[in-house]
């Protein structure tokens, strides 16, 4: 059955009601009109039949004291006239008989009616006025009453019928409407209640099918609309429960995929050695591995600020990091080892180098933040181990190499006596190499010193000129021999430095001697000074060979030498250059592009924004 005819036999009962309270109404209504007219007919012609013989009798009554006073004529025209009207009358009557003892009462009007004719005929037959008289008041008048009271009997009769029946009428219209109003009651009652349950019953599946809807919102993706039938709802019901089966299927294996994604990049980043932390675009923390829950003993289930667990240098670390890169500036790679910071574990200390990424959303905005903490543990200890054997063999190598040069020295002047030609050639050699031996101990001297933070450096204040005046002066014979053009240019508002002359003069003339050494003939080394607004800049420019980029980020390390270079250093130039420049609060770099030549470059804040004197 199809709801609309659910709902429509739903309102059957009520419609079933409203058809028999109507029913029940017309066919009381009509009974009670049709009371009226039966009245009039069974009574009322009676009534007037009654009256109207009664006149008649009358009439005839008058008609016989005519007689008796003289008027024989007039008397006999009177009562014939009226004879016949009168047994129209009675016939009328004979014909309405109605109520129980009409019947009775009728006959005996006949009855009487017939005596009184009978009595007026003898009444007639008299001649003589006495003869009439007698038979008048013996007969006729007797005879008279006698009728009269016969037709006021009828007439009686049946006004107290027609009393009886209004009353009656009135009564039965009483009981019709206590009737109607119990007869409407009780089919309203009736009616409605079968209505509302039969709608209940129609529109039961609609709520079944809404409860479904409702825990599926919920997120039960099991609930189901158990709705039978043909009708439309049981339809819906059906379609839905297909949604319904193929939501759950769609979720069963989105969420086995995601949650296998999700299963396979946790044990990606746990499986790294290194402390991994992934921060939200909030900077909350969204996740991190196995190994930052170790090694810093950061953990998602701890909640509120989650960072505070970590040791307060490794979580300066992470904060800065995290501004970085959230705040739009892009990956943050560490500018060398000095940045790792120390964690204290269990099996000793720990050293990590941050390093940032920024997560990209759709639109290519940052969502996100992955620090990666590198343990650089050994390679710190494999730092400080070079410095140990720095130290210790600069100094072990100081003494031997000074009586070694001392020796030489004397040899080569001949104080200990004459030598040959040949001889003065090999110990001019020697004394050549041994005075570059001294060059690289005095270097690892230097880089000891300064690794062990012994490097005192001594500020004062020189104008900026002056120090690159030295440097080219110390170069411009290696230049000349190289032919090589060395120049400077220094800005007219650079203000002086605070410096340590000595040791800055080292680093400039270390930067202009590798630009000389790096340059072919023909080319061009050029020093530029100018002023920044948190110091002074220099650069020194050469139109050399360049520098491989995978090289750039490794000339400043100890020992380092690019494969190819010239013989004689030791890689320790631009290491010790970076120690003074960062003593003094600087920064240093190079930019190059290999075949065109390099830029290396430092700065010097002003003096009262540096940092320390020393290292
Ligand atoms: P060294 O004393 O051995 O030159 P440095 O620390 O001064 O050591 O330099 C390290 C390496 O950097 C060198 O081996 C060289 O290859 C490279 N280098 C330094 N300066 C320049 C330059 N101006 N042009 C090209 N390469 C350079």
């Amino acid at each position: 059955m199809t709801l609309r005819a659910r709902l429509l036999l739903a309102q059957a009962p009520l419609a079933l009601a409203l058809l028999l309270v109507g029913v029940v109404a017309v066919v009381t209504l009509s009974q009670l009109g049709r009371s009226g007219p039966r009245v009039l007919q069974d009574n009322y012609r009676s009534v007037l039949a009654a009256q109207e013989m009664m006149a008649q009798l009358e009439r005839m009554d008058s008609g016989a004291l005519f007689i008796i006073a003289g008027e024989r004529q007039r008397g006999l025209t009177q009562q014939a006239a009226q004879r016949a009207r009168l047994e129209s009358q009675l016939r009328v009557q004979e014909g309405n008989v109605t109520e129980p003892a009409e019947d009775a009462a009728t006959l005996r009007l006949r009855t009487s009616w017939r005596r009184y004719q009978e009595a007026y005929d003898g009444f007639l037959a008299q001649s003589s006025p006495e003869g009439a008289r007698e038979a008048y008041f013996g007969v006729l008048e007797p005879a008279f009453q006698e009728v009269t009271g016969a037709a006021r009997a009828i007439l009686d009769l049946n006004q107290d019928a027609m009393v009886r029946k209004s009353e009656a009428l009135q009564r039965q219209s009483a009981r019709v409407n206590t009737v109607m109003v119990a007869a409407v009651m009780v089919a309203f009652v009736v009616g409605l209640f079968a209505s509302q349950s039969l709608t209940h019953r129609a529109l039961r599946p609609v709520s079944v099918l809404s409860q479904a809807v409702r825990r599926l919102g919920e997120g039960d993706y099991a609930a189901r609309a158990v709705v039978e039938g043909q009708d439309e709802i049981a339809q819906v019901g059906r379609d839905f429960n297909a949604m319904a089966e193929a939501l759950q299927q769609y979720r069963r294996s989105s969420l086995g995929e995601l949650l296998q994604a999700q299963a396979a990049s946790q044990a990606a980043i746990d499986s790294l050695p290194d402390p991994v932390v992934v921060f939200g675009a909030d900077g909350g923390l969204l996740n991190v591995n196995r190994a930052a829950e170790d090694v810093l003993r950061l953990s998602l289930e701890a909640g509120g600020d989650m960072l505070g667990q970590v040791v307060p240098e490794a979580r300066a670390v992470l904060e800065r990091v995290r501004e970085h890169v959230l705040t739009g500036r892009g990956a943050y790679q560490p500018r060398g080892y000095e940045e790792a910071v120390r964690a204290p574990l269990p099996d000793g200390d720990r050293w990590l180098l941050a390093r940032g990424s920024p997560v990209h959303g759709e639109s290519g905005e940052v969502v996100g933040a992955t620090v990666i903490l590198q343990d650089v543990t050994r390679l710190r200890r494999f730092d400080e181990l070079k410095n140990d054997l720095v130290a210790t063999v600069a100094h072990e190598f100081r003494t031997p190499l000074t009586s070694l040069r001392m020796a030489l020295h004397l040899v080569t002047e001949g104080v200990v006596g004459p030598v040959t030609e040949k001889q003065a050639d090999l110990l001019f050699a020697a004394r050549e190499d041994s005075e570059r031996l001294q060059g690289i101990v005095d270097d690892l001297l230097d880089l000891s010193r300064i690794q062990a933070g012994q490097l005192q450096l001594e500020i004062r204040r020189v104008p900026a000129e002056e120090l690159v005046d030295a440097a080219l002066d110390a170069q411009r014979m290696a230049a000349e021999e190289r032919g090589v053009q060395v120049s400077k240019q220094v800005g007219l508002d650079v203000e002086p430095v605070d410096v340590d002359p000595e040791r800055l003069g080292l680093v400039l003339g270390n930067l202009v001697g590798n630009a000389v050494k790096h340059t072919p003939p023909g080319g061009e080394v050029e020093v530029h000074v100018w002023q920044e607004s948190h110091g002074v800049r220099f650069e020194v420019r050469d139109t050399g060979e360049g520098i491989a980029l995978e090289q750039q980020a490794r000339i400043f390390e100890k020992f380092y030498r690019a494969p190819g270079a010239p013989a004689g250093g030791a890689g320790l130039g631009l290491s010790i250059a970076k120690d003074i420049v960062q003593a003094h609060g600087g920064d240093i770099g190079v930019v190059s592009t290999p075949g065109q030549g390099s830029t290396f470059w430092f700065t010097l804040p002003r003096r009262e924004e540096s940092g320390p004197a020393s290292v």
